[in-house]
């Protein structure tokens, strides 16, 4: 049975020791060819690249109040539990169809779920093999090159048990000014 609240989902993400098992009925099978998939992942590969350096050129200006430190632990959790916006209208049903047919995502169940008051589907990856390592490193998308996600405003994103960290950032100390001296 589906778990009822997209808490409880992460709740199971976090505490899982192992690769959650695929949705009922199995993993769904792409119908885009491949022929047409990888040129198409090839392509968009560009853009994806200098869209997470814009992102890191941000961060030089915006100074994020936190910072990752630590590595991957290939315990494969993160992705069996992307979050996709619910499919609606002409551009959410683009962003399902490129994140299901290019990207090969799945959905993991079939009711959508609230999350920050949108819905959002929860997606599994087949690309993620079982000893927890990305059989699509190079091609991957841009939500996995970002993930965990420290944000510039509001809180870092990384499920528990992850072995990435994110380290609060120390306020400088002011530096001492001679004036202090004459104080
Ligand atoms: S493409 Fe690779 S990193 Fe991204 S969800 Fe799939 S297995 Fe994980």
């Amino acid at each position: 049975m589906a778990p009822e609240t997209l808490d409880e989902i992460l709740v199971l993400a976090e505490e899982a020791e192992e690769q959650p098992p695929p949705p009922l009925g199995g993993i769904p099978k792409q119908w885009v060819p491949g022929w047409f998939r990888w040129p198409i992942c090839v392509m968009v590969l560009p853009w994806n690249l200098f869209d997470l350096y814009l992102q890191k050129l941000a961060t030089l200006i915006i100074r994020p109040p936190y910072r990752k430190e630590g590595e991957c632990l290939k315990r494969g959790n993160c992705c069996h539990y992307i979050l996709i916006p619910e499919p609606k209208g002409l551009l959410g049903r683009l962003n399902f169809f490129f994140n299901t047919q290019i990207y090969g995502f799945y959905p993991r169940y079939k009711e959508p779920y609230e999350y920050d008051g949108n819905k959002v589907v929860v997606m599994g990856c087949r690309y993620l093999q079982k000893d927890g390592s990305c059989g699509n490193y190079r091609l991957r998308p841009v939500v996995c090159r970002k993930w965990p996600v420290i944000e510039i405003f509001g809180q870092p994103r990384i499920l528990k048990g992850c072995g990435f960290k994110a380290i609060p950032k120390e306020t400088p100390k002011p530096k001492r000014s001679p004036l202090d001296i004459i104080q």
